[in-house]
C-alpha cells in the first residue's frame, strides 16, 4: 500500500472516526479540583474502543485517588510494535477543564454538536482531537496491516489541567520513558498546522491572599478593605511586572512574557460588610530568561509597599512553578519524522516555535526527552463554544498515520 491509498483509507473513516470523538466528548472528565468526578469512565470507553480498533497491547497504569467516586485515576498506553527498537510516543490527555460559565455556551458543553464542519464541545480542542486522531492514525495502520516504523506507543493520560500528579507522573515516575524516545504532544497548535512548538515558556502559578479587617459596611474608616487593597495591589503589580519582565524574542507566540490575573475567590462577604480577606491568583507565562523567584521578588516589593500604606497583610505563593526546560533542536529525530509526515500529508513544512506552554512535552524535555508539540487547532481550547475541526481532526490523523509508519510505507 503507498501513502496515498492510506490517506484515502482515513478519509472513507471520517464518520466512524467523528462520530468516537462526540462519544468520547459526551463523557464529562473534569478533575476532582473542579467537582468533576474525573477520567475513569472517559477511560473505560477508550479502552473498550482501543479493543474494537484492533489494538491488543493496552496497559492501564491507574492512581489512587479518593476524591473521584472509582477512587482511581486511570492512565493508558497502547502499543504495537514497530519494525525498529525506537519508541514513537503521541502523548495526550483525558481530562477536560470545566465548561465555565454555562450561560455563554450556545449548546451544552458536554452534548457534543456537530455543525458547520465542526464539532462543538468542551474538550474537543483541548485534548480531545489530538487523542482521536493519534487513536485513529495509528488504527489506521492496523486495519491496512502496516507495521509501524518505530515501536508505535499512545498514552492517554489523566490530571494534565491540574498538576499532573495522577497522570503523566505516574508513566514518567514508572520509568516508561527512555532517553532516546520520541515524544509528540498534539496539545497546543495553529489552524494552519504549519508550525510545531519546540521550546515553552517557564510558568508560574502563583496565589494572593490580602488579610484585612471585616467591619460593618458603613463605617469602613474602622476596618481595612482586603478586596480594595486588593485591587489596587492587583493593578499596580500587574504594571510593574509587564514594564520590568518586557524582553521579547520572536520565536514566542506571542513574543512577550505574559502576566495575566485569572482566578478570583469569592471572598463570601455580603454588600453590607467591609471584607477582611480576599484571595486570587495569577498564570504567568515567561520567557526562559527570566528567573520565576525573581518574578516572585518583584512581587514582593510591591506587596511590601501596599502592606505598608494600607496596614494590609499580603501573603504570596506559588501554587505552581514549572521552569522552562529548554528546547528541543529542530533537527531531532522526532521532529524530522513529523516533518515529513505533514510534507507528505499537507504538501508544507511547519516551522519551529516557542509558545506559553506548559504542555507536557516540559517534563518531558526535562527528563532529557525531544518532545515537539504540534496539532491543527483553532485556538478555541479552555473557551465557551469550544470547538474542533473536523477537517483538522482529520488532518492530523492522516499525519499520525504516516508519522507511525515512517519507511514501511511507500511515499507515492
Ligand atoms: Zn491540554
Amino acid at each position: 500500500m503507498n501513502s496515498r491509498q492510506l490517506l484515502q483509507n482515513i478519509a472513507d473513516d471520517e464518520n466512524e472516526i467523528v462520530n468516537a470523538f462526540c462519544d468520547m466528548l459526551r463523557i464529562k472528565a473534569v478533575g476532582p479540583e473542579n467537582g468533576g468526578p474525573g477520567e475513569a469512565e472517559r477511560g473505560e470507553f477508550l479502552r473498550s474502543l482501543a479493543t474494537r480498533l484492533g489494538f491488543d497491547d493496552i496497559e492501564l497504569h491507574e492512581s489512587e485517588d479518593s476524591r473521584v467516586p472509582s477512587g482511581r485515576r486511570p492512565n493508558i498506553v497502547i502499543r504495537i510494535k514497530g519494525t525498529t527498537d525506537v519508541d514513537l510516543w503521541v502523548v495526550t490527555h483525558m481530562d477536560v477543564v470545566p465548561e465555565g460559565d454555562l450561560d455563554a455556551w450556545t449548546n451544552p458543553p458536554f452534548e457534543p454538536k456537530v455543525a458547520n464542519g465542526r464539532v462543538y464541545a468542551r474538550g474537543a480542542e483541548d485534548n480531545g482531537q489530538g487523542l482521536i486522531a493519534s487513536m485513529f492514525g495509528l488504527a489506521a495502520l492496523v486495519k491496512a496491516g502496516i507495521t509501524p516504523e518505530c515501536n508505535a506507543c499512545l498514552a492517554f493520560v489523566s490530571d494534565e489541567e491540574y498538576g499532573n500528579t495522577h497522570g503523566i507522573d505516574v508513566l514518567l515516575k514508572k520509568g516508561l520513558f527512555k532517553n532516546e524516545d520520541l515524544i509528540v504532544v498534539p496539545d497546543h497548535g495553529y489552524p494552519d498546522g504549519a508550525s510545531m512548538a519546540v521550546v515553552e515558556k517557564s510558568v508560574a502559578w502563583i496565589r494572593v491572599v490580602v488579610i484585612g479587617r471585616q467591619t460593618h459596611g458603613s463605617t469602613p474608616d474602622c476596618g481595612i478593605n482586603a478586596f480594595e487593597v486588593s485591587a489596587r495591589y492587583l493593578a499596580e503589580c500587574m504594571d510593574r511586572l509587564r514594564a520590568k519582565f518586557s524582553k521579547s524574542d520572536d520565536l514566542f507566540d506571542p513574543p512577550q512574557s505574559t502576566f495575566v490575573p485569572s482566578k478570583c475567590e469569592s471572598n463570601g462577604f455580603n454588600i453590607n460588610t467591609v471584607p477582611g480577606r480576599q484571595e486570587f491568583a495569577c498564570d504567568f507565562r515567561v520567557l526562559p530568561e527570566y528567573d520565576l523567584d525573581e518574578i516572585m521578588s518583584e512581587m514582593r516589593a510591591v506587596a511590601d509597599e501596599h502592606e505598608e500604606a494600607s496596614g494590609a497583610k499580603i501573603e504570596l505563593s506559588f501554587i505552581d512553578k514549572s521552569v522552562s526546560a529548554g528546547g528541543t533542536p529542530p533537527d531531532a529525530e522526532v521532529v524530522v519524522r513529523l516533518k515529513r509526515a505533514i510534507m507528505l500529508s499537507g504538501g508544507f513544512e511547519p516551522k519551529p516555535v516557542g509558545i506559553g506552554g506548559a504542555t507536557f512535552a516540559n517534563p518531558f524535555r526535562r527528563a532529557g526527552l525531544n518532545a515537539v508539540v504540534w496539532s491543527t487547532i483553532p485556538g478555541t481550547g479552555h473557551n465557551a463554544d469550544e470547538y474542533a475541526e473536523i477537517s483538522g481532526l482529520m488532518f492530523d490523523t492522516k499525519v499520525f498515520a504516516l508519522m507511525f509508519a515512517g519507511k514501511n510505507i511507500d511515499d507515492r
